[in-house]
């Protein structure tokens, strides 16, 4: 008798663009494991909770979750990892035998790209701009990982996210300071720069991209690193200008591949054959 196949799947909104399926059905069709991933878009948050009833009776073996239910699927959940705890957001479930368990790995997808770079930070003042989901997912990474002197979020709208990292439970050891993204000129002493907003997506807004990224060679310097979490296109318009003025930069691609490199470990038990993965995701990309 074969084995079943079992079912993985992504829990957003209008994601049939994902790349998480290419990533998932590549490795496991690389490793010769019996899985299949899909694309679940749900319209309402109101259908969150029955979609989980309904995937531990139809004992689907994990999702992805992202925007804009990485917080949603929490109260729904059986378990929290700690990385999913501290910020509440999940970007991973894992069903074993009806018992739903949220991780995050995007905290994790997030540093290792930065890892290199691990004694270069500590200390140092590190920058994000924009205060959503993966803007406290790299607060924590950051935490966690790399001993920031101070983080500056910067922000368009300075009210909302303080109440954001209020609502967020964060025990922050690096304090957060809110910056309003108008006022920019502290990038100059930061030795990490990231962008958590969707500006730069290709076929996103030119304007807004001009209003709040800093792409001024006066601002941008040769000893910093410049992470863009927008991975496509490939080199951002941000990404292109920290190249010019002599920055390392760090594509969104590799948290990409770094979190579901994660998530996958949690589903399968197994490695992913990441460089096998990075070659085809890499053509997919550029292909369009
Ligand atoms: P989110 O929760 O919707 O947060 C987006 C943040 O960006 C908010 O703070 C929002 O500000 C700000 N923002 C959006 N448009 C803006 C604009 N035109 N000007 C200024 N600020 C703007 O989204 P998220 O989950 O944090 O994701 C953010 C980005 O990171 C997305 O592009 C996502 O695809 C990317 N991402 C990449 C990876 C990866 O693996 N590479 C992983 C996670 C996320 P307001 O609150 O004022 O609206």
């Amino acid at each position: 008798m074969t084995k079943a196949t079992k079912i993985l799947g992504l829990i957003g909104r209008a994601v049939d663009y994902s790349y998480s399926p290419l990533i998932h059905n590549t490795a496991c069709r690389l490793l010769g494991l019996r899985y299949h991933y899909t694309v679940f878009n749900i319209a309402e948050p109101c259908m969150i909770e029955d979609a989980l009833r309904g995937a531990k009776a139809l004992g689907i073996a994990g999702f992805n979750v992202t925007i804009p239910y990485k917080k949603t699927v929490v109260p729904f959940l059986d378990e929290l990892s700690m990385e999913a705890a501290s910020i509440q957001a999940v970007n991973t479930i894992v069903n074993d035998r009806g018992k739903l368990t949220g991780h995050n790995t995007d905290i994790a997808g997030f540093a290792s790209p930065l890892l290199p770079y691990r004694e270069s930070i500590r200390g140092k003042t590190v920058s994000i701009f924009g205060a959503g989901g993966a803007a406290l997912a790299a607060i924590e990474a950051f935490n966690r990982f790399f001993a920031p002197k101070e983080i500056l979020l910067f922000v368009r709208d300075p009210e909302k996210s303080q109440s954001l990292l209020e609502d967020s439970g964060h025990d922050n050891r690096a304090p957060v300071t809110i910056v309003h993204s108008g006022a920019p000129e502290k990038i100059r002493e930061c030795r990490v720069i990231v962008n958590a907003t969707p500006i730069g997506t290709r076929g996103g807004q030119s304007d807004a991209q001009r209003s709040i990224i800093p792409l001024d060679r006066e601002l941008l310097h040769s000893g910093q690193i410049v992470y863009d979490m927008v991975y496509n296109p490939l080199e951002t318009p941000l990404l292109q200008a920290a190249a010019q003025a002599g920055a390392a930069t760090v594509s969104g691609i590799e948290m990409l591949i770094g979190q579901a490199e994660h998530s996958f470990t949690l589903w399968t038990g197994m490695q992913m054959p990441v460089a096998a993965v990075r070659e085809l995701l890499l053509q997919e990309i550029q292909q369009q």
